[in-house]
């Protein structure tokens, strides 16, 4: 845990956009370093400022419901967000506080290099495909560069809609399935990988 408890430290003292002046605490992330499965949310919220870690509100009660619906529990898998200090009142994260962040989740992606990344609602997607429309996308895994990155909605705008809560549900259950998947294509190697209809 050398490198990201480094990456940690820099967060926590990091200054390099407008929010560390209101933020109670940044929130950089958790999980193993060698997590196979990486989630990405947007931004910490009231409790996750409070307590420094991510997804711990209401979305993170359903957060961990869904990972036990496909047998994961939460210290397995690694979770952190795509900017790491809560923006004022929840608003929308601007695009100079998300570069500014960006440097940050790169580094978590190649300490952890996940075998598979699980974007939570549109800005975690907009950082592998700026153009795609979650609406569009959703549960398919796509190859993104090295990054094979599997798009769902955001737990917190799925919770209360019920046609939403069974979309992410249903995008969840996919998930063992798709590991199946790459773990079989690790076996057999890329230019196997190629024929199989996965992506
Ligand atoms: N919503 C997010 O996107 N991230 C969190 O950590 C909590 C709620």
């Amino acid at each position: 845990m050398v490198e990201l408890d480094s990456l940690y430290e820099e967060i926590k003292h990091c200054t390099k956009c407008r929010l560390h002046q209101s933020r109670t605490n940044p929130v950089p992330g958790e999980g193993p370093e060698n997590a196979r499965i990486m989630f990405i949310g947007e931004a910490p919220g009231f409790h996750e400022d409070r307590q420094g870690r991510p997804f711990v509100g209401a979305a993170g009660q359903f957060l961990d419901e869904l990972l036990a619906s496909i047998g994961l529990k939460r210290e397995e898998v690694y979770i952190c967000n795509v900017i790491k200090c809560r923006p004022p009142g929840n608003r929308d994260p601007l695009k100079d506080e998300i570069e500014a962040c960006a440097p940050y989740l790169d580094r978590q992606l190649e300490i952890i290099k996940p075998k598979l990344v699980v974007t939570l609602g549109r800005y975690s997607l907009a950082k592998f495909l700026p153009k795609a429309s979650i609406s569009k996308v959703r549960g398919q895994p796509i190859k993104v560069g090295n990054i094979i990155c599997y798009p769902v909605l955001h737990p917190a705008a799925a919770l209360h809609q019920p046609k939403w809560r069974e979309a992410i549900e249903e995008d969840f259950k996919r998930i063992p399935k798709i590991l199946e998947e790459l773990d079989k294509m690790e076996i057999q190697g890329e230019s196997k990988a190629k024929q199989l209809s996965l992506f």
